[in-house]
């Protein structure tokens, strides 16, 4: 086996979501590890600052104005980002929002939104980077970001726990297909980061539950960490980076979880 090497020099990595937070940080990791990125997101502005910021040290990288639930834009912006760069090697399937709300409230509507950005996002991401990274068995490596509420389950979100564990299922089936063509998929499953999805979130779950914002933090969010600590952008992106670089197959159809112990397996 060849051995591992954090270099990412010569490829080309698609991150969606990566105008904020964790995909972000991600883009900005994985361009200083010598990789041209694909800065993808909905928001097509928050996508051009990263890219100027990659720019700004001396990376390379392309703004994609992306929904990942719009099949047309996913096709044409990955084409896109391969006549640009001329290939890609990774992706990771990162965009994503969160709704709370309890079951019996929740909305048809935002319940199958919720389903479309995260799973139905990275079936289409996926497909797409499948017909460059199978085309003479060139190979990749999939990341789709999960969260610890892949494997936990909590009160309030039903439709973001059911859609973070059916991607362990896809992760699953595409390390079966995927070995034959050089693919490795796998799941990262981090705990609560403080994103602007998370610091939505404390004032919304403080209301719903008729307790304190400390409270959501402290009793909700950080109560099974081993800590008492949020887990951190840069810990997130270094499992990215450890496992697009991983150079063989005897990694995949795993998720890797980064949550200050809150969930062990
Ligand atoms: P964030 O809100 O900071 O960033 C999410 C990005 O996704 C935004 O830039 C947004 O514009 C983009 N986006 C939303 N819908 C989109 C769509 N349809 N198409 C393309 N882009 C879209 O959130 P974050 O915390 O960085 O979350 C990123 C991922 O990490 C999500 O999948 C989330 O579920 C997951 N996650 C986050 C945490 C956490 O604690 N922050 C924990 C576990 C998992």
């Amino acid at each position: 086996m060849t051995q591992a090497s954090y270099s990412l020099d010569g490829q080309v990595a698609l991150i969606t979501g990566s105008g904020s937070g964790l995909g972000r940080d991600m883009a900005l990791r994985f361009a200083a590890a010598g990789a041209a990125i694909g800065v993808a997101d909905l928001n097509l502005e928050g996508a051009e600052k990263v890219v100027a910021e990659i720019e700004a040290a001396g990376g390379r990288a392309m703004a994609i104005e992306m929904d990942v639930t719009n099949e047309e834009q996913v096709n044409q912006g990955v084409d896109a980002l391969v006549a640009h760069f001329g290939a890609v090697d990774v992706l990771i399937s990162n965009a994503g929002i969160q709704i709370i709300e309890s079951i019996d409230k929740f909305e048809y509507t935002q319940w199958k939104k919720m389903l479309a950005i995260h799973l139905d996002g990275a079936f289409l991401t996926t497909k797409a980077v499948l017909k460059h990274m199978y085309k003479d068995n060139r190979g990749g490596s999939v990341i789709y970001m999960g969260s610890a509420h892949s494997h936990e389950a909590s009160v309030l979100k039903a439709p973001y726990v059911t859609a973070k564990h059916g991607l362990l299922g896809l992760n699953r089936v595409l390390a079966k297909e995927g070995a034959a063509h050089n693919v490795r998929s796998n799941v990262i499953c981090p705990g609560f980061v403080l994103t602007p999805l998370v610091e939505k979130q404390i004032p919304e779950q403080a209301q719903e539950l008729g307790i304190s914002e400390e409270a959501v933090v402290k009793d909700v969010m950080l109560k099974n960490t081993v800590n008492n600590e949020f887990t951190t952008l840069e810990d997130v992106s270094s499992a990215a980076l450890f496992l697009a670089t991983f150079p063989s197959n005897s990694l995949t159809g795993q998720s890797i979880v980064v949550s200050n112990g809150w969930h062990m397996h």
